[in-house]
């Protein structure tokens, strides 16, 4: 492992910087985004960084497996989010380990979801997935079936439905990504009028374009090569 714990620390004030400095442009109070590093591929010494700097109360994962290695190796300090794509057949195992699940897209791990956190006497907190760039590389529930989706987790007892996640398209044009963060916004404003729940968190962002979410309202960046360096 090359990144040291002084060069993770300099990382985090610059994208510190770039999330005040976004906020500013914005007109909004930079402690209403959230950073959280995402960790995977990273070692558990990376985490332990995490922990060591202070400020952080979770880390994001996207995969179970791989969670379920590192977490042991790094105590009870932070809350897990799972951030990358989950199959029903691992949905037991997933709400076991992490406190929030952000990569929710399809009724059948829903109900999964629901099930293995009744039997483990909890509710487990998630976010639906939306692919709101409508990109055929990703996952994520299309923008059109999304109320039907809330409608159905609101019926699910032992899951709490706080907001909505995307991943913008890869793309060399800023106002592809900052289309995409506006849909998702304003899907979320639609879905809170018409199911009259609130959806305060709008996962959007990560180190390529966390300005733009920003700039559209993201309650949480998730960063990984900015704050660690190019994965391998
Ligand atoms: C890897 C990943 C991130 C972080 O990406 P960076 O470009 O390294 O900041 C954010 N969200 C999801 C869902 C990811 O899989």
């Amino acid at each position: 492992m090359s990144l040291t714990f002084s060069a993770f620390s300099e990382h985090v004030a610059e994208v510190r910087a770039r999330i005040a400095e976004a906020c500013a442009r914005a007109g909004r109070n930079s402690a209403e985004v959230q950073l959280l590093p995402v960790t995977k591929t990273q070692p558990a010494e990376v985490v332990h960084f995490v922990v060591q700097h202070g400020g952080f109360t979770a880390v994001g994962e996207n995969r179970v497996q791989e969670a379920e290695e590192k977490r042991p190796l790094v105590g009870g300090a932070l809350r897990w989010e799972l951030i990358g794509h989950l199959q029903s057949n691992k949905a037991r195992q997933a709400a076991a380990l992490f406190e929030r699940i952000q990569s929710v897209d399809r009724a059948k791990v829903l109900v999964a979801l629901d099930r293995a956190a009744g039997e483990q006497g909890r509710r487990l907190a998630v976010l639906l997935q939306i692919n709101a760039g409508q990109d055929p590389a990703k996952f994520g529930a299309e923008p059109e079936d999304a109320p039907a989706l809330l409608e159905q987790a609101l019926q699910l007892p032992h899951l709490v439905v706080e907001g909505l996640m995307t991943i913008a398209p890869l793309s060399d044009d800023p106002a592809v990504a900052q289309r995409t963060f506006a849909r998702l916004r304003e899907l979320r404003d639609a879905l809170e009028r018409r199911c009259g729940h609130s959806l305060p968190e709008l996962s959007m962002g990560m180190s390529g374009d966390l300005d733009a979410a920003i700039a559209e309202g993201s309650t949480l960046v998730r960063v990984g090569s900015a704050l660690f360096g190019a994965r391998g």
